[in-house]
């Protein structure tokens, strides 16, 4: 089917396709149009990797502005959102203009009024409907993508309620749930009283099998020659075998340290295969790279980059991600070894792809776990870059002959699994429940069960006496906590309100406000502790060794934490707490001004995730500070001091400057070392102590000034006051908290 024969959509985007090639409709975008997904149509699309489902939702939200409509895309991940935005801002040369919804979760979000499209995760969303965004009622279109997320214990429930509450409060609204092909599709398209495209089709034929020995077995039963010399390994093998056909290859592993260590040796079957300007190009990407953080991560990655390797995970910093897919997919680097993150969502197709770990570790379940069918499924749909390649090859590794069965069995042949609702489970019901309660979709227990019966879990296991029990007891938790009241009806109180809004698992209310009310003073310490041991905030791990330290340093430190630290009997509240401080110490680092890659190396952690821990904290230190407000406690302005800290990354005395935009970290510490102490100070001081300062940096120092409101911020004619300069000269000049380092999570 032609672009232009789909009724609705806008004749520009027929031309705009045309332009970069796209000239008739995939098999499943047909069948979609034909499913009425541009007459305003619900639709769920589960089809492969790789086959164009993001072209089904523009389509779907075009049309729907067309008609005078907004439409809404919910993205699984942060980092996605920028990606999109980026893929949709050609439609605001046709008038349509296009918001992302990031940032706060308390904020309304209200300037998004009048976008035609809206980027947004869907926690954002959800916070929206909880702050009562009022453009959240008028929407036309909402796209859904990923939706086979709703099985994800950690962020499934929040999509699944999300969507129910949109469709609540827009009862005409139309879904379109893109999915990657799960087990019972008709299951979701039913819950979304919405059409079905189910489909097997990609654009490009993808071969899957399994390397075992000197050959690779396919599922179709034929084999294939790919020998792997004695002193080598079988990944390296077919990294070599994929560049003698001038193909690139991407290895997913389990592991962060794992994507690092295979991309470093991988380098070396890469390197002497590279031309010299290739050689040249991938020199200035590196130096990119190394430009984006000055910490260890960045300086390795950079080195493989040299050598046509590199690896990808959610440690990086997300220009470093950003980086590594462009040099990628300009087929400059030949080799990615990644954690599955890159599956998710990020286009970066490849001659082939190694699937070379298939379990992972899982806290849960205390050892290795095998992955999903369906996880494995999307890595290897990365694999074939269409119009490229002859076809895509999708290989997972075998050790002996029952490993080959067991693979043949468990991936090549397996169909994926069906996805499940994980709502039912405590902490999402918790929050969930709150929220409902709060925006007011509920005022009844009864009220609360007909709302919970437009999930997808009613959906699923509707008539199961689960539900109400699970909600019976999260009430009565709700209740003794003081967030809801039950009498006649169902509400929330002004603290429950509050917790709502803020957007904290209620569990972590309950936290702060005990370890608040415990005790008036609290040292950053023992707040940056007390954020870190709630539920939000994903704690650091414990590596052996770190047992005994931090044990030594919670009774050193004891008298700083706000609430009773467990006995040692309590082996695994205990363990919390440990792991907790580990946490809380890197921020006390962070807030006393250790450089990035000090911290980095002393907590083993890249500087994607120190980024991703400062965030967290400051978010919980700002709803921590509301709280204690609300509840009139005498440590706000501790918890404020602690939460500016955290926020710029300085000591006490450096808040005021590092709030001057362009300033941060680095820059406020030479700036009051040089005797500029204050905003204030700024704005009338001596030029060429600033400029001396900021070591000569003339821009800088302008940007500077003018950002504290400085009279006359040129910096022509000024000579550098030498006394001013800072001693130290070993590291970058970049501010630090500036960069955005913001983590997607591991996933
Ligand atoms: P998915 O979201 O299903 O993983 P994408 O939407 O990212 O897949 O599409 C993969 C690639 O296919 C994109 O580069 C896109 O431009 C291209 N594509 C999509 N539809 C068509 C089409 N009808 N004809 C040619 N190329 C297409």
């Amino acid at each position: 089917m032609d672009v232009a024969d789909a009724s609705g959509v806008p004749a520009w985007f027929a031309d705009h396709l045309r332009e970069d090639g796209i000239e008739s409709l995939y098999p499943p975008q047909a069948a979609a149009v034909e499913a009425g997904v541009t007459a305003g149509e619900s639709l769920v699309a589960s089809v492969p990797t790789a086959s164009g489902k993001t072209l089904v939702a523009q389509l779907a939200m075009l049309s729907a502005v067309d008609r005078g409509g907004t439409a809404l895309y919910i993205v699984p991940l942060r980092a996605l959102a920028s990606e999109k935005r980026e893929e949709f801002s050609v439609f605001e040369d046709h008038g349509v203009s296009v918001g992302v919804a990031t940032g706060d979760y308390e904020n309304s979000g209200e300037w998004l009024a009048d976008k035609d499209v809206i980027v947004a995760t869907s926690e954002k969303v959800d916070s929206l409907v909880r702050n009562g965004a009022p453009w959240i009622d008028d929407l036309d279109c909402v796209v859904a993508d990923e939706v086979h997320l709703v099985d994800d214990p950690g962020r499934g429930p929040t999509l699944e309620v999300t969507l129910a509450k949109l469709r609540r409060v827009n009862p005409a609204v139309q879904v379109v749930a893109l999915s990657a092909t799960v087990g019972n599709a008709a299951d979701v398209a039913g819950w979304l009283d919405a059409e079905l495209v189910d489909s097997t089709w990609r654009p490009i034929e993808l071969r899957k099998g399994v390397h075992y020995g000197q050959a690779v077995h396919f599922g179709d039963g034929s084999q294939q020659e790919l020998r792997v010399d004695s002193d080598e390994k079988p990944t390296a093998a077919i990294v070599r075998d994929t560049l003698a056909d001038d193909g690139s290859t991407l290895v997913f592993v389990n592991s962060r340290r794992n994507a690092e260590s295979a991309a470093k040796r991988l380098a070396n079957t890469v390197r002497d295969g590279l031309v010299p300007e290739e050689r040249e190009r991938l020199a200035a990407v590196a130096e990119e790279l190394r430009d984006v953080s000055d910490t260890e991560t960045s300086e390795d990655l950079a080195d493989c980059v040299e050598r046509g390797a590199a690896f990808h995970h959610a440690g990086l910093a997300s220009d470093h991600r950003s980086l590594v897919e462009d040099a990628f997919r300009e087929r400059l680097i030949k080799v990615v070894a990644a954690t599955p993150t890159l599956a998710a969502g990020v286009n970066t197709p490849s001659r082939r792809v190694v699937v070379r770990d298939w379990r992972r570790y899982s806290g849960d379940a205390g050892g290795m776990q095998p992955l999903s069918v369906l996880e494995v499924h999307q890595m290897m749909g990365r694999a074939g870059r269409p119009g490229r390649d002859p076809y895509g090859e999708a290989l997972l590794l075998a050790n002996g002959h029952d490993e080959l069965d067991e693979l043949l069995d468990r991936y090549v042949w397996a169909d994926p699994e069906p996805v499940e609702s994980k709502l039912a489970r405590e902490p999402s019901m918790r929050t969930h429940l709150l929220a409902t309660v709060a925006s007011g979709f509920a005022d009844s227990r009864t009220g609360l069960l007909e709302f919970l019966d437009q999930t997808l879990y009613a959906a699923q296991y509707g008539g199961s006496n689960d539900l109400e029990r699970v909600v019976d007891t999260t009430l009565s938790y709700l209740e003794a906590n003081g967030f809801v009241e039950r009498g006649d009806g169902l509400e929330a109180t002004t603290l429950g309100h509050t917790v709502s809004r803020l957007y904290l698992d209620p569990m972590s209310a309950a936290e702060i406000i005990d370890g608040l009310e415990a005790t008036d003073e609290p040292t950053p310490l023992g707040l940056y502790h007390l954020v870190s041991r709630t539920p939000d905030m994903y704690e650091l791990y414990l590596r052996s060794g770190d047992h005994e330290e931090y044990t030594m340093e919670a009774y050193e430190r004891e008298p700083e934490f706000c609430g009773e630290l467990p006995s040692e009997f309590e082996e695994s509240r205990f363990e919390d707490w440990l792991s907790a401080l580990k946490t809380a110490r890197m921020l006390e680092d962070w807030a006393d001004e250790i450089d990035e890659d000090d911290i980095a190396e002393r907590y083993g952690v890249g500087p994607g995730d120190i980024r991703g821990k400062v965030d967290t904290a400051e978010w919980l230190l700002g709803a921590a500070e509301s709280l204690a407000d609300e509840l009139d406690l005498a440590s706000v302005p501790a918890v404020r001091g602690a939460r500016k800290r955290v926020q710029y990354g300085v000591g006490e005395e450096l808040i005021d400057l590092a709030g001057v935009r362009g300033v941060g970290r680095k820059r406020a510490r030479r700036l009051y070392d040089a005797g500029i102490e204050t905003r204030a100070a700024l704005r009338e001081a001596d030029k060429s102590i600033v400029l001396g300062a900021l070591r000569d940096r003339e821009k800088t120092a302008e940007n500077v000034l003018e950002a504290a409101g400085h009279r006359n911020p040129s910096m022509d004619d000024v000579a550098p006051d030498v006394d001013a300069r800072p001693d130290e000269d070993s590291d970058g000049d970049e501010a630090v908290a500036d960069d955005d380092q913001s983590s997607i999570g591991d996933f």
